[in-house]
């Protein structure tokens, strides 16, 4: 298992992808998978696994990437905090890119299985891009996350919090009588 510093690191040599392909595992040290995240809501807990086969088939190459991790956040809702395991799986082609390209052929970038390479491969810039995309805006403890009571904080999946109990209707009709009588 070879360890690379940073994800954006990983890029392979065309001309090296030969008939049997290329086959790797590596590890992105804990901070390097959070500086490409680039997201403060989501800590690593571990190095980021990456497994990755690129092959070639005439001027196309073809790569299958595994990305396994696991992360911590907070709930969205109830703000406990939670584990949320990474285990993605991308596929993409490569073709060769146009000479008008600019340099950043990943922003030239057709769907997430279209992509274009020159004397690279880049697929750190690309699994960078599909691990973000791929990681929710929310995350919850679980579906049903009853959240925190707006008024006391209490955390309600842990039971009722009792200030949210129904009044009484007779107070409520007190209390328009009341706001009635304020307005005159
Ligand atoms: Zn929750
Ligand atoms: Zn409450």
């Amino acid at each position: 298992m070879q360890t690379v510093r940073h994800i954006e690191d990983i890029r392979i040599a065309a001309d090296t992808i030969g008939e049997a392909g290329i086959e790797k595992n590596v590890k992105i040290p804990v901070e390097s998978f959070s500086a490409a995240m680039a997201n403060p809501e989501i800590q690593p807990i571990e190095a980021l696994s990456i497994h990755y086969i690129v092959t070639r088939d005439n001027d196309t190459i073809h790569a299958t990437v595994d990305v396994r991790g696991r992360l911590t956040t907070q709930c969205a809702d109830c703000l406990a905090p939670l584990e949320y395991p990474l285990d993605l799986h991308f596929e993409t082609d490569y073709l060769p890119a146009a000479p008008d390209m600019p340099e950043d052929l990943e922003a030239e970038r057709q769907s997430p299985t279209i992509g274009y390479y020159r004397k690279n491969v880049e697929l750190g810039a690309y699994i960078i891009s599909e691990t973000m995309l791929a990681l929710p805006l929310r995350y919850l403890c679980r579906s049903d996350c009853k959240g925190l009571c707006s008024q006391c904080g209490a955390n309600l999946n842990e039971g009722p919090c009792g200030c949210g109990k129904p009044s009484d209707p007779r107070m409520e009709k007190l209390a328009e009588l009341k706001n009635k009588l304020r307005r005159k």
